[in-house]
């Protein structure tokens, strides 16, 4: 029937190398449920900024391509003291990190990622022709690996890690960068922030001193808004200039923009959810009788041995671990997380006091 002939069943028009290229895996997920397996904010944007962006898209016209971009990318870029051309709004960090691997891999290049690490990146590695280099940090983040894998063609961080946690501060990843940097032929290497708000600190100054380092910040997660798909990257003027002119053209929708713009104008009310959570964090890790947390400094906790059971029976939705005996969770708000400690068979105990001014 195929007018085809040279083709073998599989019939297939793709790369022979993508022909089984797996989806991104979106575990089966129990219907309903509260929601601590995507590590997205605990709550949804308050009642103002909502009603603030409502009434930008009831006047938004549909019919002309987004105008914003530009704009919208300098209020970004000097809130972060990003240099001229220094920053690159994408359509999600995923897809920026998409970009950097299509403009930065050529076929059969390696990338080093963390192990265990975030899903989707052996994906991004493949989809461009490129080699998997897994770079073993198990619970914390040790950087004798990295120095290991400084002959890759880029190395992808992640601080904190996702799914355990792990952080180091800019002090102690200094070492890296400069061994990285002092290659004859440096790696590119990106910082993946997607969750560096919950963190003691960011490495944002590490990209003004480094030309072969990529900052990815996502507004996925401390900012609440995973629906509008919004990432940064920050760089050097030159790279992320490149990087930008092959980015397709108008890839951030006009919705997406008034998000990104009515989130900043709320960002106090974002931000203050986020300087809570740690405390909350801390006392769910503390909390569990027959459970191990990892020690994180994100927004979410890896839990030994796995709980997934005892927490879906109790109507709470998290992330098993493929490879160990454990499943990620992201803190929820504080009825979320003292249900969790509940299903694992611990109390929560109250908020400490805040301290009175
Ligand atoms: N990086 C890491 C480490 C993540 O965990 C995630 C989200 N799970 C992302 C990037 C992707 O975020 P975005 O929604 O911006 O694609």
């Amino acid at each position: 029937a195929f007018a085809y002939p040279d083709f073998e069943p599989p019939m297939t028009f793709l790369r022979p190398d993508l022909n089984d290229l797996p989806a991104y895996r979106r575990p089966p997920e129990p219907e309903g449920g509260v929601r601590l397996h995507m590590n997205e904010a605990p709550t949804d944007w308050p009642p103002a900024a909502r009603a603030a962006l409502l009434e930008r898209l009831a006047r938004l016209p549909f019919h002309q391509y987004p105008e914003r971009q530009g704009e919208l990318t300098e209020r970004l870029r000097r809130r972060m003291g990003a240099p001229e051309g220094g920053l690159l709004l994408g359509p999600s960090s995923g897809a920026l990190l998409d970009l950097v691997a299509m403009a930065g891999l050529e076929p059969g290049d390696t990338v080093g990622i963390p192990d265990p690490g975030f899903s989707l990146y052996p994906l991004l590695v493949r989809r461009h022709g490129g080699r998997v280099r897994t770079v073993p940090v198990g619970e914390g983040l040790p950087l004798a690996p990295w120095f290991a894998a400084l002959d890759c063609r880029q190395l992808w961080l992640t601080l904190p890690n996702n799914p355990t946690g792990a952080w180091i501060p800019p002090a102690e990843l200094e070492p890296l960068l400069a061994a990285a940097a002092a290659r004859p032929r440096p790696p590119l290497v990106v910082l993946d922030e997607a969750y560096a708000e919950f963190a003691p600190a960011t490495h944002r100054l590490a990209v003004d001193r480094y030309p072969n380092l990529l900052l990815l910040r996502t507004f996925s997660k401390a900012l609440a808004s995973a629906a509008w798909r919004l990432g940064y990257l920050i760089g050097d003027p030159i790279l992320v200039g490149k990087l930008a002119a092959l980015q397709l053209p108008y890839s951030l929708p006009a919705a997406s923009l008034e998000a990104l713009d009515v989130a900043l104008d709320f960002a106090a009310a974002f931000e203050a959810t986020v300087r809570a959570l740690p405390e909350r964090r801390e006392r769910l890790a503390a909390a569990l009788p027959a459970h191990r947390a990892a020690p994180s400094e994100a927004n979410f906790l890896l839990v030994s041995p796995d709980p997934a059971d005892s927490l879906e029976a109790a109507g709470l939705k998290v992330r098993r671990l493929a490879s160990a005996d454990a499943a990620r969770m992201t803190v929820g708000d504080e009825p979320a997380t003292a249900r969790v400690a509940r299903a694992l068979g611990g109390t929560l105990p109250p908020p400490a006091p805040r301290p009175r001014r």
